[in-house]
């Protein structure tokens, strides 16, 4: 397919999802019917299971820990790096990822909506700030607590929270002309209706994975291929 042009005067929003780092061998949400990394996210990945079972919880974040920090970067990461210093103040990079892949590849302007695996934070509402944490535990009893008393629970949002940063996304989906969505099945929300907010705006819309979304209708170019083979090549800069 021909390469999409960006013009000068275009705003960059890119969203990106699981697929993204498919390539880096992090399995993605869906690749098992529905489950993740073998788990059920019932299990561990809402406030209930964290009720039920704080062990079981971090037992799954700290895998997914280890199994992140052997993970490198690949060309689809580097790719939007690159774009991001060749358009400055006009690229923002909303990720669904929990891993660190897109800023160990060099991006800057970025935002974890759904929080980020080295990060942990207060199970209570106390008001502390999440602190850094990439720690791999290997029992409940080694997770430690924070000054009001509760638990650190790591830094993500289960399904059924608040997802984070989204008045900074809305006001760059607003200004944005191009949106560009990379491995997202488009099922989780409010993610899944980004692209429909961009279209709102007026803006152009594209969809790059190995298979059409299931919000593939309100694209306006579906790109088919896999991100780390396709994304360094899709984007011509117009002088
Ligand atoms: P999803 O698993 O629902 O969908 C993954 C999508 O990626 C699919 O549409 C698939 O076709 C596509 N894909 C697979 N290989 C690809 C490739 N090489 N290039 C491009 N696309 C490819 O993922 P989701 O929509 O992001 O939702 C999953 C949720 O689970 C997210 O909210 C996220 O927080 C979490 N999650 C995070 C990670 C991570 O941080 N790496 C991994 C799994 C799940």
């Amino acid at each position: 397919m021909s390469a999409i042009l960006i013009k000068p005067s275009d705003r960059v929003f890119v969203l990106t999802g699981a697929g993204i780092s498919a390539e880096s061998g992090l399995p993605t949400f869906r690749d098992s019917d529905g489950l993740w990394a073998g788990y059920r996210i019932e299990d561990v990945c809402t406030p209930e299971a964290w009720e039920r079972s704080p062990a079981d919880v971090w037992a799954f974040y700290s895998a997914r820990r280890a199994a992140g920090q052997k993970a490198q970067p690949n060309p689809a990461h580097t790719a939007l790096a690159g774009l991001e210093k060749q358009l400055p103040g006009r690229f923002f990079l909303c990720t669904q990822n929990v891993d660190d892949l897109h800023e160990r590849a060099g991006s800057v302007n970025l935002l974890h909506m759904h929080g980020e695996l080295a990060k942990s934070r207060c199970e209570r509402a106390c008001g502390a700030e999440p602190v850094e944490d990439d720690r791999v535990y290997a029992n409940l009893n080694e997770v430690g607590r924070c000054a009001c008393g509760g638990r650190l629970r790591p830094h993500i949002v289960f399904f059924g929270e608040m997802p984070l940063g989204m008045d900074r996304i809305r006001r760059e989906i607003r200004q944005s002309t191009l949106m560009l969505v990379v491995g997202t099945s488009g099922s989780v929300y409010p993610a899944a209706n980004f692209v429909h907010w961009a279209r709102f705006e007026g803006a152009r819309t594209v969809y790059l994975g190995p298979e059409a979304p299931l919000n593939a209708d309100a694209f306006t170019h579906v790109v088919e291929g896999k991100a780390g083979e396709v994304l360094p090549g899709l984007f011509h800069l117009e002088a």
